[in-house]
């Protein structure tokens, strides 16, 4: 980043802890992966309109491609560009294996996993404390920055071990009003973290 863009805001998301602010439109928001191989669980909101939220469907489709990068366009369920990807040092994130959540990790892991912190209850947990009408229902479609989850020739997804590495980011453009919401993912049971979940950092500043 040049030194001579003010930087609005800046934070880190303590590892396994989630986040939430809202993104002007024309302002750029970066995700760091500072230590690497830590997956982002994000969430993406018409920051005046709640419902009008991320579809993993309409983005995939509007894009012909199941990953995500530099171009894409994160689309919203009422056809809203809410965001595009701007700059991306990772390469490629995911938008299919959703979040983790504790009935799943007893159906993929082991029954005892059931009382290990999972994403869905950082999006709850976050989404609850802003309040203005957001409840459980509203947990929806979400990407899995620098998430490696490819999908197989014969049409499985698999958690692979990340693409992603110390200092790599992700950097979009919002298209319009946003609230983001990010779960920075605790999972131990996946390689998705590296098994040791490490912090990440945002910011969020105007364009000179
Ligand atoms: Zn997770």
């Amino acid at each position: 980043m040049s030194t001579e863009v003010s930087i609005r805001y800046d934070q880190e998301i303590p590892a396994g802890e989630p986040w939430i602010h809202e993104i002007r439109r024309g302002q750029h928001f970066r995700i760091v992966d500072l230590e690497g191989n830590q997956a982002a669980d994000t969430l993406f909101y018409n920051a005046h309109d709640y419902e009008d939220r991320y579809s993993a469907q309409a983005t995939i489709r509007a894009q012909a491609n199941i990953y995500l990068t530099t171009g894409s366009r994160l689309l919203s369920s009422k056809g809203n560009v809410l965001l595009t990807i701007f700059a991306d040092t990772c390469g490629r994130h995911d938008t299919l294996g959703g979040a983790c959540a504790t009935e799943s990790n007893m159906v993929r892991y082991a029954l005892e996993k059931r009382h290990m912190h999972a994403c869905r209850q950082s999006f709850l947990k976050a989404i609850l404390e802003w309040g203005r009408g957001l409840e459980k229902r509203d947990i929806d479609h979400n990407i899995n920055f620098f998430m490696n989850v490819p999908v197989t020739g014969d049409g499985r997804l698999t958690f692979e071990d990340g693409v992603s590495g110390p200092g790599k980011y992700v950097e979009m453009r919002a298209d319009m009003d946003v609230l983001a919401v990010i779960s920075n993912c605790p999972q131990l049971n996946n390689p998705c973290n590296a098994y040791n979940p490490t912090p990440l950092r945002v910011l969020i500043w105007d364009p000179t």
